[in-house]
């Protein structure tokens, strides 16, 4: 019996050695954790987790959870962190009143998202945004939405909010100098859209870094302070999907950072 047990607590060792380990800051891919979207439920739409993966990161979904300790509890485990599209942020947290034409809400969310942008910064997590995820970074840190473009920018001449979002609909425009530009280039590019807010005032320290002809802001990115944030309005992850890679380089931007 004793014997038994010896052999099998060696062989325990032996194969838990001989498996492939990941060590923090080693070459090996990192953990995305990709916050969850969902009522009710906790999912993240496969064409995240193909772009995060086809990047060189081994995605896993941070399920929503408004317990701060359990988030952090994630966030020691996760090196890099990915936050994705869906409902409207409840303007109460950048101190407005909703109008009629704002869109549904998700309050569990909105705890949650929040509460995952400051602290994947304040771990010194790389934090990058889509979509809600852009928005909500810049609520979290201090800034202001659109509720709704096409009724308080009443003079826009561009829709934002097109069919599935996945073809490239309008232009953006990628300053020159910006951490995106290295990424992808600067000057015109075009881009998918599929959003109905946007970023209003801009929280601070971080730098338009796109904009579309109606200068809504597409992206945005901090690295004051050795914080690590960049995120789109646009989704390059549906474009991905639809067989265009002009945007992977973003997400090989959070791979490369969350190996550091
Ligand atoms: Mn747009």
């Amino acid at each position: 019996m004793k014997r038994i047990a010896i052999i099998a607590a060696v062989c325990a060792l032996l194969c838990s050695c001989a498996a492939p380990r990941r060590t923090a800051g080693s070459a090996a891919a990192p953990l995305i954790g990709i916050s969850a979207a969902g009522e009710g439920v906790s999912r993240v739409a496969q064409n995240y987790i193909d772009a995060v993966a086809a990047a060189g990161g081994v995605p896993v979904i941070i399920p929503i959870m408004t317990d701060s300790l359990a988030i952090a509890a994630i966030l020691e485990k996760v090196d890099g962190v990915l936050m994705i599209g869906g409902e409207d942020i409840d303007p109460h947290y950048y101190g407005e009143a909703a109008l009629p034409e704002m869109g549904s809400i998700n309050a569990r969310r909105d705890t949650f998202d929040l509460a995952l942008a400051r602290m994947a910064v304040r771990a010194r997590k790389p934090l990058m945004g889509i979509c809600r995820g852009i928005q909500a970074i810049n609520v979290a840190f201090g800034g202001s939405l659109w509720q709704d473009i096409p009724s308080q920018q009443p003079l826009s001449q561009i829709r934002h909010k097109v069919a599935d979002g996945e073809s490239p609909f309008h232009d953006i425009t990628v300053a020159s100098g910006s951490v995106l530009a290295r990424l992808v280039g600067s000057g015109r590019m075009r881009a998918n859209s599929y959003h109905h807010q946007a970023v209003k005032k801009v929280a601070p320290g971080f730098v338009v870094t796109a904009t579309a002809p109606d200068g809504v802001v597409e992206a945005f990115e901090r690295f004051s302070g050795g914080d690590r944030i960049l995120a789109v309005q646009f989704h390059p992850e549906k474009m991905f999907e639809a067989g265009d890679a002009s945007f992977l380089p973003v997400f090989e931007w959070l791979i490369q950072e969350s190996r550091k």
